[in-house]
């Protein structure tokens, strides 16, 4: 079972979350048909959007749509975060999934040319129900993903932020896969975040932790430096939900206008429409779009 927790770190001073993602990942994976690479990359991706469900989003009417668009293979990558309660709810999607590069020296994945080192990272948040939007776009710092949001924490949020993603990935699926978050408060010293930099400086990866089958409570403990960190809430849930439907894609089908309706329907005599979230199917006869025909 995938797993989220949350805990204070010197006395209240420090916030750290940290999520298990392993199944989230293959169900994922799965989705999309992913290779090693870009299962690298959109998990790192799906992992910390799963994480802001449940740190940026306050109120359970708002959204929030992240972007990156870099210069690498994998093309553009997209996420749609919402939340219910303690669930973060995610969909995520990555342009060309198909895609495979060679291993680094150092036998990694090679993240950041799959996604490119030169691009943005946009993040639009939107409040469903007064319709408020906020946008916030930076630049991507190395294409990696833990560091671009870590800087878009620290640069569009004012949020000082440490930020660890990492999957394990081989030919049978994936082996580990999660994240942590480290949030400071601003009555955290400078002894403190030192010893917070130390800590994280000795500590094997998130990955290589998951890996040693670690708890997140351990893995709090060793990536802060603190033996006596207090829980704050363990009973948060990540998961993978698409809210697509045949009606949703109705409205887009009206949307392209009469004339190129009228030309699927004479030229095809159907519309077969895929969502890129699940790959849910939806299939249109000639009947239903002469019907949406009438209604533009
Ligand atoms: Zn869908």
């Amino acid at each position: 079972m995938d797993k989220v927790e949350k805990y204070l770190a010197y006395n209240g001073k420090v916030s750290i979350i940290c999520v298990n993602t392993k199944n989230l990942i293959e169900e994922i994976k799965n989705i999309h048909d992913l290779t090693p690479t870009t299962t690298a990359v959109l998990g790192r991706f799906s992992t910390v959007c799963g994480i802001m469900g449940l740190t940026s989003i306050k109120e359970n009417d708002d959204s929030i749509t992240v972007q990156i668009k870099g210069d690498g293979p994998c093309g553009s990558i997209v996420g749609v975060i919402t939340r219910d309660y303690n669930v973060s709810k995610i969909k995520t999607y990555i342009q060309n999934p198909l895609i495979e590069l060679p291993l680094k020296e150092n036998g990694k994945i090679d993240v950041g040319t799959a996604v490119g080192k030169t691009g943005y990272l946009n993040i639009i948040k939107q409040n469903d129900i007064t319709d408020k939007q906020y946008n916030g776009l930076v630049p991507l710092v190395s294409g990696e993903i833990a560091e671009d949001f870590a800087q878009y924490f620290v640069s569009s949020e004012q949020k000082p932020t440490v930020l660890a993603l990492g999957v394990l990935v081989d030919k049978n699926g994936v082996k580990a896969a999660g994240g942590y978050m480290i949030n400071l408060m601003p009555d955290a010293t400078e002894e403190e975040i030192s010893k917070i930099e130390n800590a994280i400086k000795k500590a094997p990866s998130i990955s290589e932790l998951l890996e040693q089958n670690k708890t997140l409570e351990e893995i709090c403990k060793i990536v802060t430096g603190d033996e006596n960190i207090q829980l704050l809430q363990e009973n948060l849930q990540i998961k993978f939900q698409c809210d697509c439907s045949k009606e949703k894609f109705k409205r887009g089908l009206i949307s392209i206008g009469k004339d190129d309706l009228q030309k699927i329907i004479e030229e095809d005599g159907k519309a077969d429409t895929v969502c890129q979230f699940c790959n849910k199917k939806y299939h249109f006869t000639k009947d239903e779009l002469e019907e949406l025909l009438k209604k533009i």
